[in-house]
């Protein structure tokens, strides 16, 4: 009995992830690597979702996610927002920053306690912003390539010696995006 329970608690929080994910405009292979539900469960999820809330300006995304860098340099607004989900993520316990500014993964794999965490650092990025440059798949993307430490890694700032997100390939100014948007308007 207790085994059925068990598996029962999972299949509920699988499904719970999905529908949070999906709710974020999320990917269908994102959803699959932290829910471990197959393409027909995630289709029925959907559905669920749709019938439910209603809502029809969700769109059900295919495909890869998007794994361009650009966009979270682009500008010092893109670079900052950026910088605040790594923060986030670290809050979350998803990620770790040595002495040296190298960036860690904690986790080993997706799991549903992971998805659930990028759901809740993602969504705290979205309050704290009136409009958010970066989509959940783009914060999803971000996650992921910075604890490469390859394209992306964490600068410092000379001025106020805080962590910024760079592109490894970019001339580095050593000024964090929160001191240039500063200087720009003094
Ligand atoms: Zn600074």
């Amino acid at each position: 009995m207790r085994l059925t329970d068990n598996r029962y608690a999972s299949e509920k929080q699988q499904f719970e992830l999905a529908l949070r994910m999906i709710h974020h405009e999320a990917r269908t292979r994102t959803i699959k690597a932290c829910t471990g539900l197959s393409d027909d469960r995630i289709r029925k999820v959907y559905a669920t979702y749709f019938r439910d809330s209603g809502l029809d300006e969700v769109r059900r995304r295919r495909g890869k996610s998007p794994q361009q860098i650009n966009l979270f340099v682009k500008s010092p607004k893109h670079q900052l927002e950026a910088t605040t989900l790594i923060a986030l993520y670290c809050a979350s316990l998803l990620l770790r920053v040595d002495r040296a500014n190298k960036v860690h993964t904690c986790w080993p794999r997706p799991d549903v306690e992971y998805g659930h965490r990028v759901c809740r650092a993602f969504e705290t990025y979205v309050l704290l912003h009136a409009k958010p440059a970066l989509s959940f798949e783009w914060a999803w993307n971000l996650l992921q390539n910075i604890s490469r430490n390859d394209e992306l890694y964490l600068a410092v700032c000379s001025v106020c010696r805080g962590r910024y997100v760079q592109d490894s390939y970019a001339l580095d100014r050593r000024t964090c995006p929160s001191c240039e948007i500063s200087n720009a308007t003094h």
